[in-house]
Parts: C-alpha cells; sequence; structure tokens
C-alpha cells in the first residue's frame, strides 16, 4: 500500500482482517448505514482462516484446515445464505486405533467395536461405560473429564496421545473445555457434528466472503498490516479489531500462548483416496489428521488431494492454548480491550477474544457487535 497516497484516507470504519468477522461488520455497515468501510488484511487473501483455493489440478483445497460448516442458530444460517449457495455437508470423522478405523465422535458403534461387544440398547451400552468410569470429585482438566465420562482405556487409546500432540501439553494441564467440546454418544450417529444444519458453501468460502464484500463502500487493501497504517488512517466512526489482543497492546503483559499447525498437501491420480473426509491419528505418525476434502466438496475429478496437519507452536495463531497462565493473561488484556471503546476500538473474533469459536459463532459475535455500533453512532 502507498501510505503516502492514503495519507487522507478517512472511512468511516477500520476493520483489521478480513476474515469472517471483518466481512460481516464491513457488509452490515455498507449496506444498512451506508458508512464506507476500509478492511486491511496482511495475509494476501480475504476470508481469513475459512479461505479455500483451486490447486494445480483443479481441486478445491481448504488451506488453513478443513472448514466443516455448521449452524446452531437458523437467522445466522439465513444471514449467510444471501452470499451462497449449499451443497450439504455430512461430515464422516473416523480414527485409527491399531490399525482399525473407529468412528468419532466416540457413538455407540465405537464402543462395540473397540470392546468387541454388542449392546441391545443405549442403556445397556451407558451401564458398561458406567463400569469403567473412574470417578472424581472434581473434574480439574481434559483427563479428568475423559477418565470420569469414558474410563481409562478409551482415555488412552483415543484421547490422550493425540491431545499430546495438538497442544503439546499433557491432558492434566488442560481445561476440561479442550477435550469437552467433541460429543460422546450413545446412539449410531455418524456425523462429526451435532448439528442439523450443516453445509458446505457450493462454490467455498473465498466466493462467499467475496460475494458479501461485493459493496462499493468496502475497500480491501491486502497485504497491509494495522501496524503498518495505523498512524496514517484514522476512521470517522470507528475500528473493529480482529487480530491477537497481545500484538495490539505491544505485549504490554507478555505473549499469549497459540497453537499452530503445518499443513502438507498431496495430490494423488486417484478418485478417492481415503473412505472418509477426516482420519485422526492419536497414537502413531507426527501428523494428528489426514484430510481428504473432496469427501465435501463433492467435486468431481480423477484427482485428489490429502493434508496431512503437523501440529507446533510457533506460527500462524489457530488455536488459544486453555490452560491457566493464558486465561490469567487473557484477563489482563481484556481490561484493556473494554477501555478501548471509550476510544471507539473495538475487538472482535476468534483471534481478539481468544476463544475457539466456530464459523457460525464468530458471525453472530459480529453481526452483534453490528448492532451495537449502530445503536452507539447514529
Ligand atoms: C485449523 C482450523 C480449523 C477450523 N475448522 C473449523 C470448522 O470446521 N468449522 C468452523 O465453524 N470453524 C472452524 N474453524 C474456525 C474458523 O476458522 C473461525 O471461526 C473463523 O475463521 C474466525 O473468524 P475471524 O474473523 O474471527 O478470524 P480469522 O478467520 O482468523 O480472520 C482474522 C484475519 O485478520 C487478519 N489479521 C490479524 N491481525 C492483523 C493485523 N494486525 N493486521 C491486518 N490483518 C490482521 C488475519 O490475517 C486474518 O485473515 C477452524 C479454525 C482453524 C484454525
Amino acid at each position: 500500500m502507498n501510505i503516502k497516497k492514503n495519507r487522507n484516507e478517512k472511512p468511516d470504519l477500520l476493520i483489521v482482517g478480513a476474515g469472517p468477522v471483518g466481512c460481516v461488520i464491513a457488509e452490515r455497515a455498507a449496506k444498512i448505514k451506508n458508512w464506507s468501510c476500509l478492511i486491511v488484511e496482511k495475509r494476501n487473501h480475504i476470508a481469513g482462516n475459512c479461505y479455500d483455493e483451486i490447486n494445480k489440478k483443479g481441486l478445491r483445497i481448504h488451506k488453513y484446515g478443513p472448514h466443516y460448516m455448521r449452524f446452531k442458530k437458523r437467522k445466522i444460517f439465513d444471514y449467510v445464505s444471501n452470499f451462497t449457495k449449499w451443497i450439504k455437508g455430512n461430515y464422516i470423522v473416523k480414527s485409527s486405533v491399531k490399525g482399525e478405523l473407529y468412528p468419532i465422535p466416540i457413538n455407540l458403534d465405537t464402543i462395540e467395536k473397540f470392546f468387541n461387544k454388542k449392546f441391545k440398547s443405549s442403556k445397556e451400552a451407558k451401564n458398561f461405560i458406567n463400569t469403567l468410569k473412574i470417578r472424581k470429585k472434581k473434574i480439574k482438566n481434559s483427563e479428568d473429564f475423559i477418565l470420569s465420562k469414558l474410563g481409562k482405556d478409551i482415555y488412552e487409546n483415543f484421547y490422550k496421545n493425540y491431545t499430546i500432540k495438538q497442544w503439546g501439553i499433557h491432558p492434566k494441564n488442560l481445561n476440561k473445555s479442550v477435550v469437552g467440546r467433541l460429543p460422546i454418544r450413545f446412539n449410531r450417529d455418524p456425523y462429526y457434528v451435532n448439528q442439523k444444519l450443516k453445509v458446505m458453501p457450493k462454490k467455498g468460502y473465498a466466493h462467499l466472503f467475496k460475494n458479501m464484500i461485493k459493496n462499493k463502500k468496502i475497500k480491501v487493501l491486502l497485504n497491509t498490516s494495522y501496524e503498518k497504517i495505523k498512524n496514517n488512517i484514522s476512521p470517522s466512526i470507528a475500528t473493529i479489531y480482529t487480530g491477537p489482543p497481545d500484538v495490539f497492546f505491544n505485549y504490554k503483559y507478555g505473549k499469549l500462548n497459540w497453537r499452530s499447525l503445518d499443513f502438507k498437501f498431496k495430490t494423488l491420480k486417484k478418485n478417492k483416496i481415503q473412505e472418509c473426509v477426516q482420519i485422526n491419528f492419536p497414537n502413531e505418525n507426527k501428523f494428528t489428521r489426514k484430510v481428504e476434502i473432496k469427501h465435501v466438496t463433492k467435486q468431481k475429478s480423477k484427482y485428489s488431494t490429502i493434508s496431512y496437519e503437523f501440529p507446533k507452536s510457533k506460527g500462524d495463531p489457530y488455536y488459544p492454548v486453555n490452560n491457566k497462565k493464558n486465561s490469567i493473561l487473557f484477563k489482563k488484556y481484556k481490561k484493556l480491550i473494554k477501555k478501548m471503546e471509550n476510544k471507539n476500538i473495538y475487538f472482535e473474533g476468534r483471534l481478539a477474544s481468544y476463544r475457539y469459536l466456530n464459523m457460525d459463532e464468530v458471525i453472530e459475535c459480529a453481526l452483534n457487535l453490528f448492532n451495537k455500533l449502530k445503536k452507539k453512532y447514529k
């Protein structure tokens, strides 16, 4: 960006980050309030971590890991449906344990196969699992949580090593919410997510978010970080910041920890490479999961692409590390964030709120923030 040329730029809203939150706020502000919006994005594309692209063999790949869209609320689905057509999203995930594939989340089929038993009803399976549970007075962490729900064998084969690989931290030192996000089922529901509204954008996420910000009142500057332009561009109404809080405050209280991933893509001349979209590897290999996104994009091709995910502690911030140290640190930043509202700077999104949030959840947060701005700045 040519900063000199843009010295006098004065958008109504300055939006930092062209992820879902940035795009939703810009769309609403331009459409409902006719506010001019400038989005600055440090990457060379929009759509944040949901970004997808077409590779050399014409296959759509999810650059930052598989994004399985699902909606808890119909009204959020209706809003996003303004910008895309959908295809069904029946995501199936399995876990590879001792050479066998088991349904994930753990369900009745997983339990039967793993323990080589047949149950006549969910109740019978629950009674069996009850005999394995390790009762805890207080559930202090992820290990306690799974031991108390499913017992030692399932914990050790499906959860323990996967968690260590994924987070670089023993489950004893992780908040119970980390493993608690995955349902545990005593029925035969094979799908990865509980929500009934599970869909994939027909032409992908980049296309969806490009449609969202089509309005002429919205300008996007790619390859531009907030830090580079903050002294040169002052919005007339407000700034919306969707990046990490510790970066914004110049690490005043220290660094928040994030978990990152390396993605390795491999394309083969094969219609399908594996039997479902995602296979987890808790106990072997350095990667945690293998994803063949073609199962859900439903593309027709004689080629298919697999991505391997290797967790690491440095790199792009993907997952907030939910432990005691970080939660204390974030509480301190939160106080500063609240004060910034007096300066018309608002924090929103998965990075800014240091929370694991799915796409539908951040879209809802963005819509709520826009409603707040709309009332405040008439
Ligand atoms: C590996 C992985 C898998 C996921 N899978 C799913 C899934 O299956 N289903 C689901 O619903 N959700 C999933 N998510 C979550 C989903 O990606 C997020 O909910 C969503 O992207 C959050 O949107 P956001 O706008 O808050 O942040 P982001 O998408 O992270 O966008 C923020 C943008 O801000 C930019 N930015 C940050 N700081 C600055 C700065 N200082 N200057 C300029 N630009 C900046 C970043 O480059 C980024 O593009 C997954 C996330 C990850 C990491």
